[in-house]
């Protein structure tokens, strides 16, 4: 159905910036919203899923069903190129696309950093595939531990000490002291956690209160804490730091960093510092109608550095895109971006969480509420919520986690 008058949108990816942008939009343009999946990612859970929390299911939401409301068309593709002079992007299809409007969404994927092994040995935390790859990778090595006369160790080793790395730190530990040693104990003792923080302390985002905060909480789950330890290379068994210190690591995790997808280069755009180069207004930089918002778009802050690659400043550029393109539809000028920040909060495990809003901190049982229902109101549809509810309310009562499963094999 053709909308005239109405700008057309394409919108390069439906995470958390695509999709906001698309209902924002929809309310005065003919929207068309891309991506290479037909689900939505609720990032900030997907550790569950690799720590046996969470079923995969229910970090995943199906595009078409957050958009049934809306008028927003989806289109399920990978871009291969844009034809800027004629406002055309080419799919792997092969379907051209016209647009007024292209607003590049695509988020982000794991930065090795030019650091040797990461691509080829350590796991990423970016997609449901690599999180159930994880929990594969674990609970194989457990069974193996499980068989009489087994005397083998494995060592899980979690580079990065941001929210990301600590959450699943904190959530392995529990899940070896739960679950795993109520299955079989002598296995379970033989798994040894630890996470790896090039910086001087864990949550550096966080006040230093927190980050000592979280430290001892995480030792107190039985984690080994290793700050101002630079990796140098990553082996199949083992992380070798820039100290010459080798630590033993049978499973690396690497939550150490992230820059925007590979396709922002294939796609020709200006790139700085691993990420979209954008004007204040959100615009690519050289492009009147070519926008990038959330983890891809480097938009600079108040504070002169790249805004944090979080949901909020994704879903608040995407509302803000739309306003632009109403604004400039009207005929009137384009504004600069500011983020607005709600606070920081990460959780550490059962009744362990931090969280830090304008300068007020708080930390344990009261925190993790917060993060708890915090996160039930953000993940998408009923069902996911309802099923996110109930894994959480059965790990709660029974301690126990029931997505053990290895299902990588067929
Ligand atoms: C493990 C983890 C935990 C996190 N925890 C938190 C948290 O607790 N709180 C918080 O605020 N933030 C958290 N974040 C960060 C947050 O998830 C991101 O900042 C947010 O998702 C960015 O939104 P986005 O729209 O830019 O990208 P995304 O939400 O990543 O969406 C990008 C979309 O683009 C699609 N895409 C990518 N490449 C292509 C392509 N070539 N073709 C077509 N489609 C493509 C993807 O499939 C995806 O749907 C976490 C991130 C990770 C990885």
């Amino acid at each position: 159905m053709v909308n005239m008058g109405k700008p057309k949108v394409v919108i390069l990816g439906a995470g958390f910036g695509g999709l906001t942008a698309a209902r924002a939009a929809a309310k005065f343009a003919q929207v068309t919203l891309i991506d290479r999946h037909n689900f939505q990612t609720f990032l900030p859970l997907l550790y569950q899923v690799s720590t046996a929390g969470l079923a995969a299911d229910h970090v995943a939401y199906p595009i078409r069903g957050a958009l049934r409301k809306t008028n927003v068309e989806f289109r399920m593709g990978v871009p291969k190129q844009i034809n800027a002079s004629s406002n055309e992007l080419i799919l792997d299809s092969g379907d051209c696309i016209s647009y007024d409007h292209l607003v590049i969404a695509m988020g982000s994927t794991t930065a090795d950093f030019g650091i040797p092994g990461v691509t080829k040995f350590a796991f990423g935390m970016k997609t449901v595939g690599e999180a159930l790859a994880i929990r594969s990778r674990v609970m194989r090595a457990y069974e193996s531990m499980c068989n009489p006369g087994s005397a083998e160790k494995f060592e899980i080793a979690i580079v990065g000490g941001g929210p990301t790395g600590v959450e699943m730190a904190g959530a392995f530990a529990e899940l070896i002291r739960g679950p795993l040693k109520s299955d079989f104990a002598a296995a379970a003792q033989r798994i040894h956690v630890s996470i790896i923080e090039g910086g001087p302390r864990l949550v550096p985002s966080f006040s230093a209160s927190l980050s000592a905060r979280t430290q001892r909480d995480l030792e107190k789950l039985g984690v080994t804490v290793r700050t101002a330890t630079a990796v140098k290379e990553v082996n199949e068994n083992s992380i070798q730091t820039s100290a010459g210190e080798f630590i033993p690591a049978n499973i690396t995790i690497w939550a150490a960093g992230v820059k925007g997808v590979n396709e922002m280069e294939e796609l020709n755009l200006p790139v700085l510092k691993g990420r979209i180069q954008v004007e204040e207004t959100l615009q690519v930089t050289g492009y009147e109608n070519i926008w990038a918002i959330g983890d891809i778009a480097g938009a600079i802050g108040s504070d002169g550095n790249m805004l944090p690659m979080v949901a909020p400043v994704a879903m608040q550029q995407g509302r803000f895109f739309a306003k632009q393109v109403k604004a400039r539809t009207a005929g009137l000028s384009l504004k600069a971006f500011k983020y607005t920040d709600k606070g920081s909060m990460a959780t550490i495990g059962r009744h362990k969480a931090i969280v830090e809003v304008k300068g007020i901190r708080i930390a344990g049982p009261i925190a993790w509420l917060a993060w708890l229902w915090l996160h039930l109101f953000y993940i998408l549809g009923g069902r996911n919520k309802i099923g996110t509810m109930a894994d959480w309310t059965w790990n709660y009562l029974t301690f126990d986690r029931g997505n053990r499963h290895i299902m990588d094999s067929f």
